[in-house]
């Protein structure tokens, strides 16, 4: 056993180099902070590596499939042949490995000392790593999350999860897509471009349902359109493969085929076998607590990204990380509020909100205190021109101001920047409606709904 240098006591030991680990290692180095970052397998995480940045590859080349299939929509003659899963792959890994050297870079010359290998907390101010301990005045929990699976139902062949989905060889035939949370229709959005059957299967009562029901019942009208199936309102109860394909069957008594099912029933916190229950942090169902300040209930031991319950996003991570450097060097940052985080679902057509929505709105504020209004796109000529369907509802407190914004529509997600900002500074629609809108773009209507709300619709009726 030895020690990282004779009785050496570092600002901060962060265990875990996703979104959340590596934000927290590069401001702490920022402040001054002595910082050691340790990571078992690659910097940058779920996120760089298996989560964000591969999935938004691969819907970006369903978009050039589907613009190559419909260019005659637009007058332009070409024709979709097929899809080359190697060259996808190449492409997608090109990104990622673009990325990758980047975030490298910035790592090392924030001066972090970055550690390979996998850490255990072994009292509360020490981590261990291949035998070396690595002593911090604060530690930063930031282990992530995994795929999670059901009883019963073991990953391996043709049951997969978003790990082994992101690397196929080739287009299935037929896939089941187990889950209808974003995970789940994003990749449904994909194998559907790409040319699979696809169906899925949702135990809730609708698609992405912790979205307001108006964006679940707009993706479920284009998912339809699009000849994506799904059964929602439904429970899986079993899936047997063999040789030709996998089948699952459902509660209600019915089976479904296809040659691949995939699995996307949410992610499980990463926080088992790492110390940190013998170390006295508080957990619940596997999750590290923690107060708005990101502090669990050990001295000097805080915990961000996924493991902490909430939104398992990486910009959640990445302010949580930001948050928990500036907090150990005293800047007293401004805790974060869950609700004024954006959140984008990547399918086609997008999916964007930012806020409460109308159920949440009117449980805190009263029935009689909320209003809302859903501006169409087919009003709006930048959508008209890409052909796409969708809305952009607002909710606000009556006589006051927005609380929540939602959108579907292809490239909706683009218009969550300004709308999280409508919404986190607290701006009345009336305060909005007397900002200028370039036309046509598709940010315009966003305008227009808040021309609408503040009682002066233009392209819309009042
Ligand atoms: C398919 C998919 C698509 C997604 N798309 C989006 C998206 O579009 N937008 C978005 O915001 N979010 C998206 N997410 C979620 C996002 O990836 C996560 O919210 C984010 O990665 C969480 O960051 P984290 O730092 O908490 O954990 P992680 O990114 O999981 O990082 C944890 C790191 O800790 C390391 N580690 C674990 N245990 C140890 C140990 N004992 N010692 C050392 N290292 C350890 C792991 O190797 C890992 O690198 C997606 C996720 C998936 C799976």
């Amino acid at each position: 056993m030895s020690e990282s240098g004779p009785g050496q006591i570092h600002d901060v030991v962060i265990l875990g180099g996703g979104s959340g680990g590596y934000a927290a290692a590069l401001r702490a180095s920022q402040l001054g902070l002595d910082v050691v970052l340790i990571e078992k397998d690659k910097v940058g995480g779920t996120c760089l590596h298996r989560g964000c940045i591969p999935t938004k590859a691969l819907l970006h080349a369903a978009e050039v499939a589907d613009s190559a299939r419909e260019s005659e929509r637009f007058g332009v003659k070409a024709s979709f042949e097929s899809i080359d899963m190697p060259g996808v792959n190449k492409y997608k890994d090109g990104v990622i490995g673009r990325l990758y050297k980047g975030l490298q870079g910035l790592v090392s010359a924030a001066k972090v000392t970055y550690m390979e290998g996998e850490g255990r907390l072994v009292a509360p101010g020490t981590v261990e790593v291949a035998g070396t301990r690595y002593q911090g005045r604060n530690v930063v929990l930031a282990t992530g999350s995994y795929s999670r699976s059901l009883p019963g139902l073991d990953i391996g062949g043709r049951i997969v999860t978003s790990d082994q989905a992101l690397n196929l060889d080739s287009v299935p035939q037929s896939v089941i897509v187990l889950g209808g949370g974003v995970i789940g229709v994003e990749f449904a959005s994909v194998w559907r471009s790409f040319g699979a059957e696809v169906t899925i299967v949702e135990a809730l009562p609708r698609l992405v349902p912790a979205e307001d029901p108006a964006a679940s019942k707009a993706l479920e009208r284009a998912f339809r359109k699009r000849g994506i199936a799904f059964r929602t309102g439904i429970r899986f109860s079993g899936a047997q493969q063999d040789d030709e394909g996998v089948t699952v069957s459902l509660e209600s008594g019915d089976t479904l085929r296809a040659d691949l099912l995939l699995v996307a029933v949410g992610r499980g916190p990463n926080a088992d076998g790492f110390g940190y229950q013998e170390a006295g942090v508080n957990m619940d169902r596997g999750f590290v607590l923690t107060d708005e300040r990101l502090r669990t209930n050990v001295e000097g031991i805080f915990a961000v990204g996924d493991i902490v319950p909430g939104l398992q996003l990486a910009h959640r991570g990445f302010a949580q990380g930001i948050f928990v450097a500036e907090e150990i060097a005293g800047l007293a940052p401004a805790p974060l509020v869950e609700s004024g985080i954006p959140r984008v679902t990547y399918c086609d057509p997008e999916v964007a909100s930012v806020g409460l929505t109308e159920a949440q709105a009117r449980e805190r504020h009263g029935d009689d205190n909320v209003q809302t209004y859903e501006y169409n796109l087919a009003g709006n000529g930048k959508s008209q021109i890409l052909a796409t369907a969708g809305f952009v509802k607002l909710v606000r407190q009556k006589d006051g101001p927005v609380l929540g914004v939602h959108m579907v529509g292809a490239r909706v997600g683009e218009l969550i920047g300004e709308s999280q900002l409508i919404v986190n500074w607290e701006a009345f629609p009336e305060e909005v409606a007397q900002l200028v809108h370039a036309h046509p773009t598709q940010n315009e209507a966003l305008g227009e709904a808040h021309l609408a709300l503040a009682g002066k619709p233009l392209h819309a009726h009042a």
